[in-house]
């Protein structure tokens, strides 16, 4: 049997780092060891973890001095940027969560269902997806290896729960009338829609419509699709909707579409529209899979279909996705 390995959860405190820790748990992810690691705001307070309390230690240079295998960071880019080298060159392999490492060539880019084959390929980093590009690649790939793909356009709703603490108060407070201290957005949340996720770029696309761009291309192997995105944050909790607009190379029926979808791992059809039945944030939130459903034509191009795709952000949309990575890892690990 293989070793258990230590593992440290970096950015242990925050929206993204408390899901780790439940989603470790659930799965029953066996470790040694496991440290919880924050700012110097965070150091001493303390963390539950399958009962126990865990006091929380500042990150710093020496965090990796002490034998860890796997890191599951979620602290932002700049503390991926310096610290999640340091570890690498200790021998610790880095789930990152952040953009930091995303585009980077000698970093893959994982979603466990569509291209676990690049894990191997690690240098010391692995990178987890945008959210919002996860939930579409779970989509994608079965279309990608039936039909090919020739263009997408993706539309997004995204929960305020992508945007960490800070988004959820957001909402909490525009919801009770506070729309003034706002923490994570330039306009209120509570009643309203924002194009704009992340910052805007001088090509006039937000970041965040770049990631998606980008990281399809990176995932599915492929930059000859042609993708486009808007995207926009919603007054939702949790669970990021989208929907998709895919114009396949191959002609299709649409009870065979159907079909791949359902036989695809993490990916739940939900589409049964005389009986209202489709994905839906409330439902998906909680969840680790990934739903379709409004399965249909698009009549306006050849070859074209649209669908609506939801999953949890928190969930498959970070945490579940890079401790699904991390399972991965464990089947490379020294005996
Ligand atoms: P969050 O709730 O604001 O939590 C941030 C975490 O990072 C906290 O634990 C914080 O510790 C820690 N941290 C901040 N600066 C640090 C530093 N210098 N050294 C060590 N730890 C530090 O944010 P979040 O939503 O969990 O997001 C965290 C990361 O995951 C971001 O990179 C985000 O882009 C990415 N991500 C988020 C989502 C999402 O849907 N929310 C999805 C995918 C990826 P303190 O408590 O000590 O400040």
């Amino acid at each position: 049997m293989k070793r258990k390995p230590n593992i440290a959860v970096v950015g242990a405190t925050g929206v993204v780092g408390s899901t780790f820790l439940k989603v470790l748990e659930e799965r029953d992810f066996p470790f040694e060891n496991i440290y919880m690691m924050a700012s110097a705001k965070s150091a001493g307070k303390t963390v539950k973890f399958k009962g126990k309390d865990y006091v929380v230690e500042e990150l710093t240079e020496h965090s990796f001095d002490k034998p860890i295998d796997i890191a599951l960071f979620s602290a932002g880019g700049s503390t991926s940027a310096k610290f999640a080298p340091i570890a690498a060159s200790k021998g610790v392999t880095v789930v990152d969560n952040s953009s930091q490492w995303r585009m980077y060539e000698d970093v893959p880019l994982v979603v466990p269902e569509v291209n676990p084959e690049d894990i191997a390929w690690n240098k010391g980093i692995i990178a987890n997806p945008n959210c919002s590009t996860i939930q579409a690649m779970v989509a994608l790939k079965p279309l990608q290896d039936k039909y090919g793909i020739k263009r997408v356009v993706y539309s997004t709703y995204q929960a305020v729960s992508g945007s960490g603490v800070k988004g959820i108060n957001d909402l909490k407070n525009g919801l009770e009338g506070n729309n003034e201290d706002l923490q994570a957005y330039a306009h209120p949340i509570a009643g309203n829609c924002l194009p704009h996720i992340d910052v805007f770029l001088d090509n006039g696309y937000t970041k965040e419509e770049m990631k998606m761009i980008n990281e399809t291309h990176k995932i599915l192997h492929d930059d000859d699709i042609k993708v486009t995105a808007t995207t926009v944050r919603v007054p939702v909790f949790d669970s990021h909707s989208e929907s998709i607009n895919i114009e396949l190379e191959k002609p299709f029926e649409l009870e065979d579409v159907v079909e791949c979808f359902r036989q695809f791992p993490g990916l739940i059809v939900q589409d049964d529209v005389e009986n209202n039945v489709y994905p839906l944030a409330l439902d998906a939130a909680g969840t680790d899979e990934v739903y379709v459903g409004r399965i249909r034509r698009d009549y306006s191009v050849e070859n074209g279909i649209n669908i609506w795709v939801v999953a949890d952000n928190i969930r498959k949309g970070a945490a579940t996705n890079a401790v699904q990575i991390a399972e991965k890892l464990l089947e490379q690990l020294p005996d």
